[in-house]
């Protein structure tokens, strides 16, 4: 197990690729790890490159954050509810990337326009419905659009994926993200042939196979 202060480096670190990255403009979006009977994560309203070990914030099984802390993510409890329902869930990143959130903007899920859209875990990309930032609502939205996948959309808002750590989750977020590019010029042309529901399921297991050798040659 790592220690709590490499947990918060590393929640430091791809928070910093995240916004290097350009996949969330300003302040905007967060990330965290989960972290014995909690989860460690990015504090309200600073800058990613400020960020010190010490300002990453632990919130607890009941939500509760340190006290002595700083103030969580305004964004904590889909994070806090995400790990309670999903035990898969190792890391979390959310944010308000350009094309992801066109698509959620336009209510538009991914569907299998692209054989990669399986990399969320099923046939298409969803998308939460809207509720105000920060809110139980939202969290509950998120919560049962996440239901057999690893990534959906924020109607009006952004983009949520998790992995078994935060920088998988990252790195899903780039690929949702390039999906949703992709996506997004296919439509200018007109309605794209999707895949078929077999050829889907054809994707998702080969990809059981890979992704278990691609974890294998990923840093820890
Ligand atoms: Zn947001």
């Amino acid at each position: 197990m790592k220690s709590e202060n490499h947990i918060r480096q590393m929640v430091i670190e791809t928070a910093c690729a995240m916004s290097n990255s350009g996949l969330s403009p300003g302040r905007s979006g967060n990330v965290s790890q989960r972290h014995e009977d909690g989860f460690l994560i990015t504090p309200s309203g600073m800058a990613y490159s400020e960020l010190q070990p010490a300002d990453i914030v632990f919130v607890d099984e009941q939500g509760r954050a340190d006290e002595n802390g700083r103030e969580p993510s305004s964004e904590w409890r889909f994070h806090h509810d995400i790990y309670r329902q999903y035990e898969a869930a190792g890391g979390i990143v959310h944010c308000h990337s350009r094309f992801a959130t066109v698509l959620a903007c336009c209510n538009r899920e991914i569907p299998s326009f692209h054989y990669m859209v399986a990399v969320a875990g099923g046939k298409k990309i969803p998308v939460a419905p809207y509720a105000l930032f920060g809110t139980q609502s939202l969290s509950d939205h998120v919560v049962a659009a996440l239901e057999g996948y690893r990534a959906c959309l924020m109607q009006h808002h952004g983009l949520v994926t998790y992995g078994d750590r935060a920088s998988a989750a990252l790195e899903l977020a780039h690929e949702v993200e390039q999906l949703a590019a992709q996506y997004v010029s296919v439509l200018q042309l007109g309605s794209p042939a999707l895949l078929s529901d077999r050829q889907m399921e054809e994707v998702i297991e080969r990809f059981k196979t890979y992704g278990k050798s691609a974890q294998k040659g990923g840093q820890g």
